[in-house]
């Protein structure tokens, strides 16, 4: 199942989509701000660009050095001025990410959020199923809620006895 959110599809303009995807996540240099979804809405205007972000979630502390690193990349590009817009609503959820961008975390190691029909089986009294990204064994427990960010839970796989970051922002 694939559900990406894609605002202005049409209208996406390539050169500046390009460079915004070319800018990773801080923690996370796998995913660009553009697989995560961050990046909302990118406009050419009479001089620059405005660029305009949804935080993962608010008072995520790698947001602002997200902000800084694109608003670098398009300034090294030519683009001048840089507008920075910040749109919380609608609310950034892990379901935004593609189905490309999970696959790329969990090369990386991290498994990726369950999508909302895994969640809705929390809501029924199943445990969520969450994936060891080494061997792809369900038999996996949280050791804390607080990994090596503030992003990443800690979790470790019954099986392989590996320990492993789970992406855990809703
Ligand atoms: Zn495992």
């Amino acid at each position: 199942m694939t559900k990406t959110i894609q605002l202005n599809t049409t209208e996406r303009d390539p050169e500046l989509w390009a460079i915004a995807d070319s800018v990773v996540d801080p923690e996370i240099p796998v995913l660009t701000l553009v697989d995560l979804g961050v990046v909302r809405e990118l406009k050419r205007m009479d001089k620059g660009v405005e660029v305009t972000i949804t935080p993962t979630y608010t008072g995520c502390p790698a947001m602002d050095a997200m902000a800084a690193d694109l608003k670098r990349a398009f300034e090294q590009k030519g683009f001048e001025p840089v507008t920075m817009k910040t749109v919380l609503s609608p609310a950034w959820t892990t379901d935004w990410l593609s189905d490309y961008a999970k696959e790329k975390l969990n090369k990386y190691g991290i498994a990726p959020p369950p999508n909302s029909t895994a969640d809705k089986n929390a809501l029924l009294g199943k445990p969520k199923e969450v994936k060891c990204p080494r061997c792809a064994s369900n038999y996996t427990s949280m050791i804390s809620n607080f990994g090596s960010t503030a992003c990443k839970a800690l979790w470790k796989c019954e099986d392989c006895k590996e320990p492993f970051d789970y992406f855990k922002c809703i």
